[in-house]
């Protein structure tokens, strides 16, 4: 494995994650987006959580500027032409990455591998960005990625073994578990967390307990940190229905319908925490 420098392209809610957590372990980061307005918003991000851990006495007040001093922030992407790996974690939108994955292409030399965080789009469609497809990866990290310890490594149906075993040697190198998976829609947590939530809202509009009742139950019952119908207001029902409609559609099977509760509290504008009011209300 000789990656030194990493390309990351957003700074947004993820790509600051993905960047803080690269140069914590050391290695030179690039941070590339639009404006630079977006980009000093993701470095202050970082700035705030390094700070919180300097308090929590995790990290050196020296050890926070080497990390804040790694990261350099950019919006042209020739600049990329000096990494090793491009991970890419803009906006979600099929023809927007499409886009971005070619530009990439186009500048990086040929052993240079790029990953895409994408959640929900398919990372064999992606690769045909890409004029060596088998070079393409998918690294789903998890929100937010200086907590959470998984990546969700994601083979394309032309990513070589090469690519996957120095992303997987990678990805153990700055202090992440990766599990392997196969590309296919949701991947796997949340191809099995979105349709238990789904299932939740059937057992609510059932009326076979109350809401409260059928998140104490999974929390007790199952040792989750919190229950389904709280964790879909975190996530967001808008969210969580979008990927029910995603399965729905590409496996053509009936057990991913979306529930019909789950659709009105959407169309109500009950999407959870960000609108003061999903299955719960919340104090705006
Ligand atoms: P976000 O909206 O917070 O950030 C996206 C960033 O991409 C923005 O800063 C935007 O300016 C930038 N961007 C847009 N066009 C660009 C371009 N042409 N070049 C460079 N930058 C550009 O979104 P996010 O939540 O960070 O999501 C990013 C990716 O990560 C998506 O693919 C998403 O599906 C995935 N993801 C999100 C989560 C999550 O919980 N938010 C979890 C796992 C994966």
């Amino acid at each position: 494995m000789n990656i030194k420098t990493v390309g990351v392209i957003g700074a947004g809610t993820m790509g600051n994650g993905i960047c803080q957590i690269f140069s914590q372990a050391g290695l030179q980061v690039l941070m590339i987006d639009i404006n630079q307005e977006v980009i000093n918003k993701g470095i202050n991000t970082i700035d705030k959580n390094l700070s919180r851990l300097v308090e929590k006495e995790k990290i050196s007040n020296q050890a926070k500027l080497s990390i804040l001093e790694r990261i350099l922030g950019s919006t042209n992407y020739d600049d990329l032409k000096k990494t090793d790996l491009v991970i890419e974690a803009a906006t979600e939108n099929y023809e927007l990455k499409l886009k971005i994955l070619s530009q990439i292409d186009a500048i990086v030399s040929q052993d240079v591998i790029i990953a895409t965080n994408t959640s929900s789009l398919s990372v064999t469609q992606l690769a045909q960005s890409n004029s060596s497809p088998s070079r393409f990866i998918g690294m789903h990290f998890f929100n937010p990625v200086p907590v959470m310890s998984l990546v969700e490594i994601i083979r394309g149906l032309q990513t070589s073994d090469e690519t996957h075993n120095v992303i997987i040697q990678l990805t153990k190198f700055i202090g992440k578990e990766p599990i392997s998976v196969k590309n296919s829609p949701g991947f796997v947590v949340n191809r099995i967390l979105i349709p238990m939530i789904n299932e939740a809202f059937f057992t609510l509009a059932e009326g076979l307990a109350s809401a409260e009742d059928i998140d104490a139950g999974m929390k007790l019952g199952c040792n989750f940190p919190m229950g389904p119908l709280a964790l879909a207001d975190l996530i967001g029902l808008d969210t969580c229905l979008a990927i029910m409609n995603v399965y729905f559609m590409n496996f053509k099977d009936s057990k991913y319908r979306p529930a019909p509760l789950l659709q009105e509290m959407v169309a109500a504008g009950y999407l959870g925490r960000k609108a003061g009011r999903g299955v719960y209300e919340y104090s705006k």
